[in-house]
């Protein structure tokens, strides 16, 4: 399909009737059972639940009933989401035969719009990794070059967005997790402010600092899918509920006196020229479009990613306790003590492992003080740091990465490298700030990703912005060719 896949194009043509969801399903089920081979967005599609859940959509349709917002638009959830009845293994082995006994809020909800969930997105083992690869099961490529990785860890959600197997897809983001790989896959990821999505019934990383938030190709679709999933859940003691929520038609992209802050630490040394090139041309038009661009300092900046690889692996350890074969995860033979330590060394991989056992080390007596305590400090003087920018500017714009996608392979055996591509990303997630990442441009034949933050609960300015940078560029219409 060399047409661009958009929620808004398919929701109104099925609501004007000029196709229906059975078709729409139709088609994308050919297109992923004729090329997810090459890509391996999906771990497993649920074809009949889909083509079940449209043609109720069009039966609604054909007698007449309101269709509801998201009536027949494909959709791809991210493997650490619940939907009753079906598999979620989270990209772990330790999960491989587990099945949801119940669905998660942000899935529930989108079925309840009349989204139809097409199957379940590829993604990095309980989404550690910034390339997928730690999938104990397949690799993803990424569309635009297919010895590439798509990014991660909602590598699957965002390589299918871009594939145009589906026009959206959910991801989870803890340091970055859906604004990356939208960046390696030219597609727009947005991490809504913490607390502005349910977390009930996704697998929890880190969480103090885990959001769900759609991948889609234009800005609007992104509202689209957020106006549905975002709000107070009684499940979610953390959720919020809004006072105001941002309504797709009623967006006016603007960037007329809009106050934009780039930070000089957001451009560093070892990035690469071209990315940086692409990012500065953005600022062009920004400024041309009338937004005011202010030269900022957030001389912390460079103190969020080891704050993330503290606070991180600590939550991370911790929630991950409960895999032992017993409560979760599949259960290994032998005594108590044995049966733990098979299901937990068989099941997880080395990625995971390493993680775990950073955790528990931070959180041991003696290490908790020095490490955990002196990273949450850190974390407040980060969050103040952002109070004050945000005295002064609307929004902070930068690039997403540092670098364009990896070919596959290339840091898996170096942490560190794979690490350093969070640098961009996990200030948001320390800080609870919301997040988007948007195409603009190519650097050697490979998506580039503009980022842009704004205040907590200021999606409506990121949407604002965002909306009207793509009203005047054409990045976002381009699609892989392979
Ligand atoms: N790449 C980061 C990590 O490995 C972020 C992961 C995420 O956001 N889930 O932890």
């Amino acid at each position: 399909m060399s047409e661009l896949l958009t929620v808004k194009a398919i929701r109104d043509a099925i609501l004007e009737g000029s196709v229906t969801a059975e078709e729409v399903t139709k088609n994308c089920l050919a297109k992923i059972a004729a090329e997810d081979a090459k890509v391996g967005a999906f771990l497993e599609v649920f074809s009949d639940r889909a083509l079940e859940k449209a043609r109720a959509i069009d039966a609604m349709k054909a007698s007449g009933e309101t269709l509801p917002r998201l009536a027949g638009v494909p959709v791809a959830i991210k493997d650490n989401m619940l939907l009753a009845g079906e598999k979620a293994s989270a990209g772990s082995n330790i999960l491989r035969d587990y099945t949801s006994a119940y669905s998660a809020t942000v899935v529930e909800r989108l079925e309840a719009a009349g989204a139809i969930i097409l199957g379940r997105a590829n993604m990095d083992e309980f989404a550690m990794g910034s390339s997928t690869e730690t999938s104990a099961f397949q690799k993803t490529h990424n569309p635009w070059d297919l010895e590439r990785i798509p990014g991660g860890s909602s590598g699957g959600s965002a390589a299918a967005v871009a594939a145009g197997f589906v026009a959206a897809a959910l991801g989870s983001d803890t340091g970055g997790s859906i604004r990356q790989p939208a960046a390696m896959c030219g597609i727009v990821g947005l991490k809504p402010t913490y607390g502005r999505v349910s977390r009930y019934g996704i697998v929890a990383l880190a969480s103090s600092l885990d959001q769900v938030g759609p991948f889609t190709h234009t800005v609007e679709d992104a509202m689209l899918v957020m106006e549905v999933i975002e709000g107070r859940d009684a499940h979610d003691a953390t959720s919020t509920e809004l006072t105001d929520k941002p309504v797709a038609e009623l967006l006016e992209p603007t960037l007329k006196g809009l106050k934009v802050g780039v930070p000089k630490e957001y451009f560093i040394d070892g990035m690469d020229p071209e990315v940086r090139a692409r990012v500065e041309e953005a600022i062009e038009v920004f400024k041309q479009q009338g937004a005011e661009i202010i030269e900022i300092s957030l001389p912390l900046s460079p103190y969020a990613l080891p704050t993330y690889y503290i606070l991180q692996p600590a939550e991370a350890s911790s929630n991950l306790a409960r895999f032992d074969g017993m409560r979760y995860g599949t259960r290994a033979p032998g005594a108590l003590e044995d049966s733990y330590l098979t299901a937990r060394s068989e099941g997880f991989g080395l990625e995971v492992k390493r993680r775990i056992m950073l955790g528990s080390f931070i959180l041991s007596a003696g290490y908790y003080d020095a490490f955990y305590k002196k990273s949450l400090a850190v974390r407040n003087a980060l969050r103040k740091e952002f109070d004050e920018a945000f005295k002064q500017v609307d929004v902070i714009l930068g690039p997403t990465t540092p670098g364009t996608a990896w070919k596959l392979g290339e840091k898996f055996d170096d942490p560190i490298a794979m690490y350093l591509a969070d640098v961009f990303t996990t200030p948001a997630n320390i800080a609870g700030l919301p997040g988007i990442s948007l195409p603009c441009g190519f650097a050697n034949n490979l998506p580039v990703g503009l980022q842009l933050q704004a205040k907590p609960f200021a999606e409506m300015t990121l949407y604002k912005a965002a909306a009207a940078y793509q009203a005047v560029t054409d990045w976002h219409t381009k699609i892989p060719q392979a």
